[in-house]
């Protein structure tokens, strides 16, 4: 059973309240934290004193908690089959991988030889069949016929290199508009690396195409991102987006945009720096993947990834943990008006931020295989789409999470980082004796409750921008 509330203080020696059941942060008073102290004590109450009756005013209405514990707020065995095959036949992204083969051979490439996680050995170089992504496109419902308002559905489309399976892409955009346009907004995404996009580029603007380039930085910096037999990239990547940004203006302007991977040879200042003054954009920049690397890779695999100190990127962290700081704990952040009429402070969660499958994505693999995204590890699929049939179990795949979210209950129950904690168990590929890296007790999440307001205290302008991510 955890506390109902915890104090925290920060490095400026302000102390706050954080008050778990209905998620509020409250500035204390010196003169109110010792009386809610001696009132948790139990010590006697001076009724003369004035903080002692503000602490009475305030449990009264509810703004402190009445009692120290909680109710328990974690719940286990929620998925229903129901749900999890609901969300299947109404998803809101479908992302396909294409093809397994790609034209080039990154140093970096998580299926490369760096790493033996993400199912490496077992990519044969297969592509998606359109018989396939045509099942599972016929298999969507639409559960609001009746309404005039259309949902919105996205399209992804990944590798390997996914231009190099081209005519399935054709093929999906045309068939899902035939069918589900009536019903539904769609929307076409796609990650390349650039190198062939100039051939097809027409069929995207037609299309309203969302395209992230994959490029990290000049010509040096981009010297991991070489062909088969090593030759550089960037000068083909970089002409082509120059015809682009040259010949479509405004599409480049709203449809490109850029990912750029960390690594030993860049740092997100110098490619933020070089996207904006190079290409007139702000680039997203991930590090190069430090899960599942080889024990027995080279001293110069090893050297891809010393990172060097990223000050950049550090902030980068630090503001997204202080967005879903005030986003979990701040208490006001309600993404519909109609939410402010549910208001439950008594409802369950669910053990661990796993989501319900396909509550979020379908992720279809080159071979049919069939998860919940592509974060997860490819070796363990929830289904199957074969040529002619999908094979999808939606009871067993309940009964699966399910048992999984049962072994972590006992450690998620006491844990006070419940509500934020962004733990997803399918993808650390937890299974039996659950032991959480991410476990916060009392004094852990005070601790790092002060971590996060001595920031934010610290860096007043952050909670514009924070505000500005919230009301996004
Ligand atoms: S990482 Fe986990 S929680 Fe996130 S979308 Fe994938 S399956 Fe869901
Ligand atoms: S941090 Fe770990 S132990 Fe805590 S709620 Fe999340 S998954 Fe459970």
């Amino acid at each position: 059973m955890i506390k109902s509330h915890i104090i925290s203080e920060s490095l400026n020696n302000n102390s706050y309240l954080i008050n778990l059941h209905d998620n509020k942060i409250y500035y204390l008073h010196k003169k109110l934290l010792n009386a809610i102290k001696d009132s948790e004590l139990n010590n006697k109450i001076k009724k003369s004193n004035y903080y002692s009756k503000k602490v009475e005013f305030l449990k009264k209405h509810a703004i402190l908690p009445q009692s120290i514990f909680m109710e328990e707020s974690i719940t286990e065995n929620v998925f229903k089959a129901n749900i999890v095959e609901h969300y299947f036949k109404n998803p809101k992204h479908i992302l396909f991988e294409v093809t397994e083969m790609c034209n080039l051979k990154c140093r970096y490439c998580i299926y490369g030889d760096m790493y033996h996680s993400y199912g490496n050995k077992d990519r044969q170089g297969r592509s998606l069949d359109f018989a396939q992504a045509k099942l599972l496109i016929d298999n969507i419902t639409c559960d609001n016929k009746s309404s005039k308002i259309k949902k919105n559905i996205s399209f992804g489309f990944y590798g390997g290199e996914p231009l190099l399976n081209f005519d399935i892409i054709f093929n999906i955009v045309k068939y899902s508009i035939s069918k589900l346009n009536e019903h539904y907004n769609i929307s076409f995404h796609m990650t390349t690396n650039g190198t062939i996009l100039n051939k097809y580029i027409d069929f995207f603007i037609e299309h309203n195409f969302f395209i992230t380039i994959s490029l990290d930085g000049d010509a040096l910096a981009n010297s991991h991102r070489v062909y088969h037999n090593q030759k550089p990239t960037f000068m083909d990547v970089y002409k082509i987006v120059k015809q682009i940004q040259t010949l479509y203006p405004s599409f480049y302007e709203k449809n490109i945009n850029f990912n750029t991977v960390i690594h030993d040879l860049n740092d997100t200042n110098s490619a933020r720096k070089y996207f904006i003054r190079e290409f007139k954009k702000n680039v997203n920049c991930e590090t190069v993947s430090k899960f599942g690397i080889s024990d027995n890779i080279n001293t110069f695999s090893r050297g891809i990834l010393d990172i060097k100190e990223d000050e950049i990127l550090d902030k980068d962290q630090m503001l997204n943990l202080c967005t879903m700081f005030i986003d979990s704990y701040a208490g006001l952040v309600y993404s519909k008006y109609t939410d402010l009429n549910n208001i439950n402070y008594n409802k369950k969660i669910l053990a661990t931020s796993t989501c319900v499958p396909f509550s979020k994505k379908i992720f279809i693999k080159a071979d049919g295989s069939i998860y919940p995204c592509e974060n997860v590890p490819h070796n363990n699929y929830l289904g199957k789409i074969h040529l002619k049939y999908i094979d999808i179990d939606f009871a067993s795949i309940a009964d699966k999470y399910n048992a999984i979210l049962k072994d972590c209950y006992a450690t998620c129950k006491n844990c006070y980082f419940f509500r934020t904690c962004g733990i997803c168990v399918i993808q650390k590929e937890v299974n039996h004796n659950f032991k959480c890296a991410s476990y916060k007790n009392q004094k852990s999440f005070s601790n790092y409750a002060s971590a996060i307001i001595s920031y934010i205290e610290s860096n007043p302008d952050l909670l514009n921008i924070i505000k500005g991510r919230l009301l996004q």
